[in-house]
């Protein structure tokens, strides 16, 4: 049997009862998978037995209880020395399930078969796999089991440093007694392997303590065998000898091949160190026979080495050669060895360095599209902004433009109009008269033009005040209104002076037009203006374009005249520019 895959074994013994598989359900393939794994590494043929049981109970089975039976399938394969097979199921179950647990057990399956197979890269590669979901991972007992695998894999891989991190990582936490012991061991043969010396002996000696209060024999051994070396180096030769020699039988009784190599090659060496030639030649024999026949393991090669010193001192040329010979060999297929791990090493790490750069690449890319959505999403939202914004201006200048506009309707009219009675001012009056002037002219029609003046309006206002005065215009102004004809233009010339252009008009129906106002005046309720206020009368005054012409001026002038003849004439009454009055009535006749 490979020397790694028993050493695994051991500390998966320890460590393998104690890791239960999740219990989901308490369905008849859980509580039998959690037996299976019981006797996993305790009981190889109740572990054989549990799992028949299990492949009968596979129909059953769920998806996850599929994978489990079948990682404890490839355990069972590996330790029956089948492990392409056990490598092939570990593989599947660490691609296929979805478990971190179970995806942490299978790669460091991978590993550790690889390892024994020598196929480095792929150990090395599932090794670093599993470390990944490390941390993932619920179970403590599995942690351990991952911490301590790394600790032993990165030793045989020469990569020490890595090795006693793995250890040291495991001593701090609070793991179990044994689990303990199996970190100070590899601790210490990483230190070796990194050539530091020990400072004092007290770390290694309670490690030595612990390991064997726990009745673990070959961690407590390989750490006798670190001890020696330590002596050895210092020249105390006989006492690391006698260290081993006293232990040996409890190395041999291991039956694991690296530790009996190991202890055996090393006191071949003291032993001829010492001159003695002959105990140096039992020790050799015996490492190499019960060592393992890996010929790349280093008790090998010492050995070989021992045995062409010892036979050349005792000038046996002829085996000192063939010494030499295998020697020479299993030293160069070990060198091949430490070669081929670390290249692996190296592989694995460009390998790791590689697929971290492009996750790392896959992470800046995703942070650009990130960046990009977070662009177009912020430029969606200016967008959106902008015409807000615009909408925004756009009501403010049409609501600003309406106002305006309604101020300027506003200073329009009251520039038209006349704040008291509400009609058309003078200037007003004037600009439209001319207008309809234009039209009447362009279509051939007659137009005339009535003025009015009320009379003796000053009396009213310094009899019944000026309000009373204003009230009685605001009378006026609605009554003449009234009486004009559609499309008539009537305005307020000044004080109590009125006017309304008649477009189509001649001088009779003008003279009517002004009957009509001064029937409509005789009504308004002088009473309401003052106690025996008077009737309300105005003289009119009367003319048109046919007699005057089209210009507003003539118009105008031969119309006041007229009305300043009704004046003169009595008042009260209208005449027009025919130098005649058409009709006189007094308001008695009216
Ligand atoms: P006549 O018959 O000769 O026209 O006499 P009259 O008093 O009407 O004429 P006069 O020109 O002497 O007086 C016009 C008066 O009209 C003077 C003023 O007191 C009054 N008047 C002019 N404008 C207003 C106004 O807006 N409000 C009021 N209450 N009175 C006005
Ligand atoms: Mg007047
Ligand atoms: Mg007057």
């Amino acid at each position: 049997m490979k020397p790694e895959k028993i050493w695994i074994d051991v500390i998966g013994c320890v460590l393998g009862a104690l890791i239960p598989f999740t219990a989901v359900a308490a369905t008849d393939v859980d509580s039998l998978l959690r037996k299976t794994e019981a006797v996993r590494t305790s009981d190889p043929h109740a572990f054989a037995a549990a799992l028949t049981q299990l492949d009968e109970a596979q129909r059953s089975a769920t998806r996850s209880q599929k994978q489990k039976i079948k990682l404890l399938r490839a355990y069972q394969r590996m330790a029956g020395g089948k492990y392409d097979t056990a490598i092939r199921e570990a593989l599947s179950v660490y691609e296929e399930s979805p478990e971190t647990s179970l995806k942490f057990r299978a790669a460091l399956l991978v590993a550790n078969g690889a390892a024994i197979t020598r196929e480095f890269s792929l150990g090395l590669r599932y090794l670093e796999s599993a470390l990944a979901l490390q941390d993932q991972v619920s179970n403590a007992e599995e942690r351990e089991l991952g911490s301590l695998t790394a600790s032993i894999l990165y030793n045989q891989y020469g990569q020490f440093a890595l090795g006693q991190h793995f250890a040291e990582r495991l001593l701090a936490q609070d793991a179990s007694p044994r689990s303990k012991c199996f970190a100070q061991q590899l601790r210490i043969e990483a230190l070796f392997g990194l050539g530091v010396s020990l400072d004092d002996e007290t770390g290694i000696n309670t490690a030595i303590s612990q390991c064997a209060a726990l009745r673990e024999p070959i961690a407590t051994n390989l750490l006798r065998g670190y001890l020696a070396r330590h002596w050895a180096s210092k020249g105390k030769i006989s006492a690391a000898i006698e260290l081993l020699e006293t232990n040996l039988k409890e190395v041999e009784d291991t039956g694991y091949p690296r530790l009996i190599g190991e202890i055996n090659g090393l006191l071949a060496e003291y032993r001829l160190r010492n001159g003695d030639i002959r105990g140096a030649e039992i020790h050799a024999h015996r490492a190499l026979k019960k060592g393992g026949n890996d010929a790349y393991s280093l008790p090998l090669v010492s050995a070989h080495k021992v045995l062409y010193e010892a036979a050349l001192r005792r000038d046996d040329l002829k085996t000192a050669l063939n010494e030499y010979r295998q020697y020479a060999e299993s030293d160069k297929a070990r060198l091949d060895e430490v070669k081929a791990r670390e290249f692996a090493f190296q592989l694995s790490r460009h390998e790791l360095q590689q697929k971290n750069q492009s996750i790392e690449l896959l992470q800046r890319q995703n942070d650009v599209l990130r960046l990009q959505q977070d662009l177009s999403k912020k430029s969606a939202q200016n967008n959106q902004l902008l015409v807000a914004m615009l909408l925004m201006v756009l009501g403010v200048g049409a609501y600003w433009a309406y106002k305006i506009k309604r101020v300027q309707m506003m200073f329009r009219r009251q520039a038209q109009v006349d704040s008291l009675t509400g009609i058309s001012n003078r200037g007003h009056f004037r600009e439209e008269a001319e207008v309809h002037l234009a039209r009447c002219k362009a279509t051939g029609k007659e137009a005339a033009l009535v003025l009015l003046d009320l009379d003796n309006f000053k009396r009213i206002n310094d009899r019944y005040g000026h309000t009373a005065g204003d009230s009685a215009l605001r009378q006026v102004a609605a009554a003449c209104h009234a009486a004009c004809r559609e499309g008539d233009l009537f305005g307020r010339l000044g004080g109590e002076e009125f006017a309304i252009l008649s477009c189509g008009a001649d001088l009779h129906a003008a003279e009517r037009i002004a009957q009509q106002c001064r029937e409509r005046l005789a009504v308004i309720d002088s009473a309401a203006i003052g106690e025996d206020a008077p009737a309300i009368t105005a003289s009119f005054g009367c003319a048109t374009t046919r007699l005057s012409g089209d210009s507003f001026e003539s118009l105008f002038m031969h119309a006041d005249r007229a009305m300043y003849r009704a004046k003169a004439e009595g008042r009260d009454r209208v005449c027009t520019h025919e130098e005649r009055p058409v009709l006189v009535r007094t308001s008695a006749t009216a």
